[in-house]
């Protein structure tokens, strides 16, 4: 059976001939499957022969809301999806002044091991499809009825350890014939493995690059974020650094403020150092507290912002959305997990 909703249009004009019939069937299938249908037999302006093709060898994915938490604080609304195979991901739709922004995961569960992090915990069960990436914004903004005009890759998971699904799902999404949403409206967020930004780079993307950093030291990244250990923070900034090169895209760099970890005047110090060359933007994240970590929030991320903003380099902090329904990434995941193994 085969993942209708993966292919791009032109694979989906080529399937079209394959099976006997006219080009313009897969234009007309593409636009139905990115409008969110959910069978073959809703496609009203296909034959029955056709439908009944179609049916018979292959499938929509459309995942069913497992959960669903809307805040009373900001009105942030969190969704657990159950997959065909019946796993679970989870995605967060936040309302800023700017647009609708969805939080999508690229994986079921993820092979990193950051020590901060919810996702990670149970470690990597598979990679998302090309389709279910899309469909976490295709029904999201079906089921809340509210346009989605930008995205983040910021999820559970790691997108650029999911490389190849993650390109051809920016280029669903961002076609004419689907969800059409502009490359500037995309964030993509990756725990800094630098030859993917490498491989990233050449495409050109107009895309907006997160990288999580969390520290400006070996040592510490390296406690934290055991991707550090294989290439160090010298070499990801050389990547950093060709990636704005090649694109002309400034990089945002995400920093989770974490008590007595890396929230030293040094480490600021240290940050800007590493900034000089290479224009980027900090974002600092007041660290959402995880039940299975140590690590507690930092109280000192006004005096880091300042000590950074002071030497020239422009620092913000992230609003904190969806308090109240424990919207940070990988916790309904878990608690979905425990509960069903009761
Ligand atoms: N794997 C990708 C994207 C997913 S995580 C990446 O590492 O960038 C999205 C962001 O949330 C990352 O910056 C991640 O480090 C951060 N994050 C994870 N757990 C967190 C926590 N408990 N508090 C604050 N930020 C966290």
């Amino acid at each position: 059976m085969r993942d209708l909703k993966s292919m791009d249009l032109n694979e989906m004009t080529a399937f079209m001939r394959e099976v006997g019939e006219p080009a313009f069937r897969g234009k007309q299938v593409y636009q139905w499957l990115h409008r969110g249908a959910a069978s073959f037999e809703e496609m009203s302006n296909l034959s029955k022969s056709l439908r009944e093709k179609l049916s018979e060898s292959c499938f929509i994915t459309v995942p069913q809301v497992e959960r669903k938490l809307v805040s009373q604080q900001d009105g942030t609304i969190k969704y657990l999806w159950r997959l065909r195979d019946g796993n679970c991901v989870e995605t967060v739709l936040m309302r800023y002044h700017h647009g609708n922004t969805v939080c999508i995961s690229s994986q079921v569960g993820c092979r990193m091991g950051c020590a901060f992090c919810a996702s990670t915990i149970g470690g990597k069960v598979r990679d998302l499809t090309p389709s279910e990436m899309l469909d976490q914004v295709l029904f999201t903004q079906l089921d809340s009825g509210e346009e989605i005009s930008n995205i983040v890759l910021m999820g559970i998971g790691e997108p650029l350890d999911n490389f190849d699904t993650v390109l051809r799902f920016l280029k669903l999404v961002n076609s004419s014939d689907g969800m059409n949403i502009g490359m500037r409206h995309i964030s993509l967020s990756t725990c800094g493995l630098t030859e993917k930004i490498d491989k990233l780079a050449q495409y050109q993307l107009q895309l907006t690059l997160s990288v999580s950093l969390h520290a400006p030291d070996d040592e510490t990244r390296s406690k934290i974020m055991p991707v550090n250990k294989s290439v160090g923070v010298d070499r990801l900034f050389e990547s950093c650094k060709r990636y704005f090169e090649t694109t002309g895209r400034r990089i945002s760099y995400e920093y989770a403020m974490i008590d007595g970890v890396n929230d030293s005047d040094w480490q600021a110090d240290l940050l800007v150092e590493r900034l000089k060359g290479t224009p980027g933007h900090v974002n600092l994240i007041p660290l959402n507290e995880v039940a299975e970590s140590p690590f507690k929030p930092s109280k000192r991320v006004r005096q880091f912002q300042t000590r950074l903003e002071r030497q020239g380099v422009t620092a913000t902090v992230r609003r904190k959305l969806g308090g109240d329904i424990d919207a940070s990434c990988g916790q309904l995941r878990r608690k979905q997990m425990e509960d069903e193994k009761l």
